[in-house]
């Protein structure tokens, strides 16, 4: 979002008069949102998608596969996932929204599994994605949490691997902190890979709070990953206002175009500043 453009501070502006009248605001995010925090989106020109196929790495079956057959490459997959979560910490954006809860009910809703919305103090987050800090049984049935620095303890681990011959023993125990495919009771991170279930309370959750929201700012997704894209139209159709700040992806709604970092401290700004 360009300073000094008139069109957008008029959009700026209707923007913020929107959030100063509404009673219950819902954020719906995706990668986008952590963007600048170092996390790069997966869709994006050099996101993790155009390096690992996401045939072989988005699902539970194709990951069982390639620990098998290529542990080095899955071992090289999960370090291009975990590292950027595991170093990040909270952007401008993720703190200007919890600080608008100091003037509205905010209901964070994310597609993201960095936890950084927490970190950044938001009270109200629901991961439909799960959370990379979970880690669960093979059904879903929670076991523990993990702690960033136990996550920087993964990466390190991984990374004394040596690149060209990665045994199976070796990846399992550099990951056995998040994940143990093959022990007597396996578990994985608590994350909700291509084709299984939203996570649950936190869908349902996300779901009731879209319907009753007046007001839904879109943050950072393409919304091309269904059912999570359901959200958007759920709110629109129960008649909230629409806003969506995304530096590339618009739709019809009130687009303020821009970084999640840049555009959402100004808008709160804008609204709030002087209230
Ligand atoms: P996506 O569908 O959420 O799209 C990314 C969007 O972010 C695009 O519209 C892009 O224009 C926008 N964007 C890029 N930089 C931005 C910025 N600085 N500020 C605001 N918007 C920006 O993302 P995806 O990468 O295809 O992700 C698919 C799934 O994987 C989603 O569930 C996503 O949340 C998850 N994912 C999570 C993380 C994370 O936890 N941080 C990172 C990558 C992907």
């Amino acid at each position: 979002m360009n300073h000094g453009d008139r069109a957008s501070d008029d959009r700026l502006r209707q923007a913020a008069q929107l959030l100063r009248s509404a009673r219950r605001v819902v954020v719906f995010s995706g990668a986008g949102m952590s963007a600048e925090s170092g996390i790069p989106t997966f869709r994006d020109a050099g996101g993790v998608w155009s390096r690992f196929d996401p045939e072989q790495f988005a699902t539970l079956s194709g990951i069982m596969t390639a620990a098998a057959t290529r542990p080095g490459r899955l071992a090289e997959f999960l370090l291009a996932l975990l590292e950027p979560i595991a170093r990040a910490e909270p952007n401008p954006g993720h703190r200007s929204l919890a600080r608008l809860e100091n003037h509205r009910e905010v209901t964070i809703v994310t597609q993201n599994v960095d936890g950084l919305h927490q970190a950044a103090g938001s009270g109200t987050v629901h991961e439909v994605h799960g959370s990379m800090f979970d880690v669960v049984t093979m059904s879903g049935g929670p076991l523990r949490t993990v702690t960033r620095e136990e996550l920087q303890g993964v990466v390190a681990a991984l990374r004394r691997l040596p690149v060209d011959a990665v045994s199976l023993d070796e990846l399992a125990a550099a990951v056995e902190p998040i994940m143990a495919l093959a022990a007597a009771e396996p578990y994985r991170p608590g994350i909700v890979l291509f084709g299984e279930a939203m996570s649950e309370p936190a869908w349902s959750h996300a779901l009731a709070a879209a319907q009753q929201c007046d007001l839904m700012l879109t943050v950072g997704t393409s919304a091309e990953v269904y059912p999570a894209a359901l959200l958007p139209l759920e709110a629109q159709s129960a008649g909230a206002r629409m806003i969506t700040i995304d530096p590339a992806h618009g739709g019809q709604d009130l687009w303020l175009r821009g970084t999640a970092g840049e555009v959402l401290p100004r808008l709160v700004d804008a609204a709030f500043a002087t209230a």
